[in-house]
């Protein structure tokens, strides 16, 4: 990994570009989407042009955030960025269809909390012991004397809240806690943010995960638990693949399941598999041997097989992570 830039450093190049374009992450998830919108509005608050860029649909929980027209589907909207920041993500297989509009920044930044993020920008902060992205601009943010309103700390609270579990997962920090806390200074609508993301699940969507829970395979004893989503159960359900996403946190749920395995059918030969760890497995490990990346309980790959082969595949990664534990 690179050494990261200066708060100090980022704060100096936003200030003196005019221009300015965001990358979220593919599949974008709320820490993706609540940063990238937090810090459009901010730039646009300092009289920049700037825009989010984006390459697939958002799911319906997090449309709420986009109210003044932030994400725009035009590519071309600004042809020669003097900055393009990529947001929680630093990875060109992170946003792989706007790579190259990415490098056609005059100057290229990273602000993400991956540790397998490779500091491929000119400025990058990379901080893996951040619980969410949203955490790291807040930082920024208070180094740059942003005037936080209410939609700021809206966007920076479904960061947080949603990339810990809402508070439960083990990145979970008293720093987390003092964030949330100083967000409601400024307007804060904590109950609001959570209706919109965590009580709007379509029929469909719960169909789809009543489903796809009930065809769930437990290996080594219940240590591991796999579910798939297959083309066949959305079709039936009418539910979208972007919709499918907590699943894979309620499998964990399970008494028991030390890994869960959310393995997702994109396409024939194409498979996206969602990694989640409990109490001491590093998920990580496995979805880097298979070319994907992630954190140590929460970790994603795309296997170019089918689905069935795939499972098989990680499965196999799988057991070698709780064997790996067993014998140390
Ligand atoms: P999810 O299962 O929610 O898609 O992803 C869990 C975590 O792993 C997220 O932090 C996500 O950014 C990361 N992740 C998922 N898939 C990939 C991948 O293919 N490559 C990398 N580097 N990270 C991934
Ligand atoms: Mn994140």
């Amino acid at each position: 990994m690179k050494k990261n830039n200066s708060y100090t450093e980022l704060s100096n190049i936003i200030k003196n570009s005019k221009k300015i374009l965001l990358f979220p992450h593919i599949n974008i998830d709320g820490d993706a989407m609540g940063s990238s919108v937090a810090l459009c509005r901010v730039l646009r608050n300092m009289g920049k042009e700037a825009y989010i860029l984006v390459e697939d649909e958002i799911s319906d929980n997090l449309t709420f955030l986009n109210d003044d027209k932030y994400i725009t589907e035009n590519q071309d909207i600004i042809s020669n960025p003097d900055l393009t920041i990529c947001v929680d993500c630093g990875e060109i297989s992170r946003f792989p269809k706007r790579t190259e509009k990415f490098f056609s920044g005059k100057v290229t930044m990273c602000v993400d909390h991956h540790g397998t993020s490779d500091g491929t920008a000119d400025y990058n902060i990379v901080e893996p012991e951040a619980a969410a992205t949203g955490e790291i601009l807040y930082r920024l943010f208070k180094e740059m004397d942003v005037d936080f309103d209410k939609e700021i700390s809206n966007c920076l609270f479904t960061a947080i809240t949603m990339d810990t579990g809402n508070f439960q997962y083990s990145n979970t920090t008293f720093i987390s806690h003092q964030i949330v806390a100083d967000l409601y200074k400024y307007g804060l609508d904590s109950n609001v943010v959570s209706i919109n993301i965590y009580e709007n699940n379509s029929w469909e969507k719960i169909q789809t995960e009543a489903l796809v829970l009930a065809g769930t395979e437990f290996v080594l004893d219940g240590k591991i638990a796999i579910a798939k989503v297959t083309a066949k159960i959305l079709k039936k359900t009418g539910c979208k693949m972007n919709e499918t996403e907590s699943i894979v946190s309620t499998l964990r749920s399970i008494g028991g399941v030390e890994i869960a395995a959310l393995v997702k059918e994109d396409s024939k030969n194409n498979t996206r598999v969602s990694l989640r760890g409990k109490n001491y497995a590093d998920v990580s490990i496995a979805a880097v041997a298979l070319g994907g990346g992630g954190h140590v309980k929460a970790a994603g790959c795309t296997i170019e097989k089918n689905i069935d082969e795939a499972t098989e595949i990680i499965k196999n990664e799988l057991i070698k992570e709780i064997v790996r534990y067993n014998e140390n």
